[in-house]
């Protein structure tokens, strides 16, 4: 494994120094280093999978997971009635870096359309 293969293990297990927001027997949400908005937090599963598609494929119970968690980070962080928005980067073209999959939950400001 590469660092950034562990990087989020790391912290989940408090190895690594982070905000934390929110966590469930599961699931672990954390505000980002380089925030992209007022409110930037990534939600991971403590579980690692490499990416969304594969944890849709071989636990979609803990993807489901991962979205209530969004939702209450949502609601702990006061935007859950402005919006949000909730993003899986997957794989090289999308810019992942971190080989753990993470949501990252976006909001408390209007946001920019996104794609190129
Ligand atoms: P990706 O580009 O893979 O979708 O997102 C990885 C995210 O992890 C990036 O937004 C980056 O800022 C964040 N990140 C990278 N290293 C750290 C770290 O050590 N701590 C925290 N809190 N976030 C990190």
């Amino acid at each position: 494994m590469t660092d950034a293969e562990t990087l989020f293990e790391r912290i989940i297990a408090g190895e690594i120094p982070s905000e934390k927001v929110y966590e469930t027997e599961t699931t672990f949400a954390f505000r980002d280093i380089h925030p992209q908005a007022r409110v930037h937090v990534l939600v991971v599963p403590k579980k690692r999978h490499r990416n969304v598609a594969e944890l849709a494929a071989a636990d979609p119970q803990l993807l489901a997971d991962m979205l209530t968690t969004a939702a209450k980070v949502a609601e702990l962080e006061g935007i859950a009635e402005s919006g949000y928005r909730v993003v899986f980067n997957t794989d090289s073209d999308a810019g992942q870096t971190v080989f753990h999959v993470h949501a990252h939950v976006l909001g408390g400001e209007q946001l920019g359309f996104f794609g190129r």
